[in-house]
């Protein structure tokens, strides 16, 4: 495996740096000092910019305004946006669209390309992914799956409650993981369908609130009831749902790997500048071992995830499912994220804590990272299989 990055890749990382240096990091200190949200209008105008740089939609190709980068380039892009959180959106490469976009260019059909998939690549509209559901339904685990869709004439009628349906406050169309055929095995018994935004029978019932700074677009608990479609708003085939769902989510969790990546590195910077610049004890706090461990332990952690990333966005871009490299990074990444803005917040001492810098709001955006697209012990569990698989022994004669 080469690892080396491509001079064009780097060249397209740096400007992604700069661009966040003069357009981003400048609003991020901005809504943080104001204790404001961002809006609409203000990504809007940032994404202009984001365009007029040719920073545009990193993954989506050249011929729809992207940049047409693969799996195995983005990495070091994609890190590049993360160094902050607004970054991401500015370029149009945030969760959830960038997973949404990449689904629907592998499985939608030409009316749904044109249709759903041309106006989000363009940054015209916004989508939201919903699978997960409340308990008793689905969540770690997506045979649980209670939504269903049933066949009324020639049409799908959906019933059921989904929550953390991220961008649901904003999105224009959804698209819903629904069981129907319940008697089939749950892996081939579920289908995706794209349901716009304006079907009577969604109804978004209230965004839940999280720890940590309000997203943009929240993340909603909604009600799908009697929601009507056509047969053309299935994405793929009838019961391909999961293997859609995995082959969107795969790739999905790397790239969320590669945005905290950045976020951390950021934090280490920020954390060493202040270490370099305050005195305590009779010297900077760089000259205390402790802190330099900290800072060595942060940089080396950082620089394993990031090979864990280019493992599994390698095999990834050679056509492998990868499944057990992408849980690998996922938790590896994860928790090396949580640990690094820790440790970066501690160094920092009070200043750290404090909204003066972004350290805080970045450290309670982290945790649900070990959560979402699969928690840390499901993905152990992926791992153990393989080990199991690998090493168990025989089953006794
Ligand atoms: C910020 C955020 C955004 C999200 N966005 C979306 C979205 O856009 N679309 C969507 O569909 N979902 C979304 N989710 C939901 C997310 O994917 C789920 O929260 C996640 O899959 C875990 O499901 P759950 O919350 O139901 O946890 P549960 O299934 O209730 O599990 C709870 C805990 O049990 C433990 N556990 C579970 N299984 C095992 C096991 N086999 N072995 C050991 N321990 C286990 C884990 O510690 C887990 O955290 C989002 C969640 C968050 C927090």
């Amino acid at each position: 495996m080469d690892f080396s990055i491509p001079r064009h890749v780097e060249d397209i990382a740096e400007r992604v740096r700069q661009f966040l240096v003069a357009e981003v990091i400048p609003l991020e200190a901005q809504l943080l000092r104001e204790g404001i949200e961002l809006e609409r209008d203000m990504l809007m105008a940032l994404r202009a910019k984001a365009k007029a740089a040719g920073l545009w939609a990193p993954t989506m190709p050249a011929e729809w305004g992207g940049m047409g980068l693969t799996m195995q380039e983005i990495p070091p892009v994609f890190e590049a946006a993360g160094r902050s959180l607004l970054g991401p959106l500015a370029l149009h490469c945030a969760a959830p669209d960038e997973g949404n976009m990449h689904l629907l260019q592998q499985y939608a059909n030409a009316e749904q390309v044109e249709r759903f998939l041309l106006p989000l690549a363009r940054g015209e509209t916004f989508s939201a992914f919903s699978m997960t559901e409340p308990a008793p339904g689905a969540g770690s685990d997506p045979r649980m799956l209670r939504t269903r869709a049933r066949r009324v004439g020639a049409d799908w009628s959906i019933n059921g409650r989904k929550w953390l349906t991220t961008n649901g406050e904003i999105a224009d169309f959804f698209i819903i993981m629904a069981v129907t055929d319940a008697d089939a095995h749950p892996y081939r018994g579920s289908t995706l369908f794209l349901a716009p935004r304006d079907s009577p029978g969604i109804t978004i019932l209230r965004d839940v609130p999280l720890l940590g700074q309000k997203d943009f677009g929240g993340h909603v608990e909604l009600l799908y009831e009697d929601l009507r479609l056509p047969p053309s708003a299935i994405l793929g085939a009838e019961g391909e749902g999961f293997a859609l769902a995995q082959s969107r989510l795969g790739p999905a969790r790397l790239t969320h790997c590669m945005r905290f990546t950045g976020l951390a590195q950021r934090a280490l910077e920020i954390a060493t500048e202040y270490a370099s610049g305050r005195e305590a004890f009779g010297g900077a706090l760089t000259s205390h071992q402790a802190v330099q461990w900290m800072l060595a332990d942060s940089a080396m952690e950082l620089q394993m995830g990031r090979l864990l990333i280019q493992e599994a966005a390698w095999r990834l871009a050679q056509g492998q499912q990868a499944r057990v490299e992408t849980s690998i990074a996922k938790v590896q990444v994860s928790e090396i994220v949580g640990r690094v803005l820790d440790r970066c917040l501690q160094i920092c001492g009070g200043r750290g804590i404090s909204r003066d810098l972004p350290l805080s709001t970045w450290y309670e955006k982290a945790r649900a990272f070990r959560i979402y697209d699969g928690a840390s012990e499901v993905h152990r569990m992926v791992v153990a299989r393989d080990v199991i698989k690998r090493y168990g022994a025989p089953p006794a004669q």
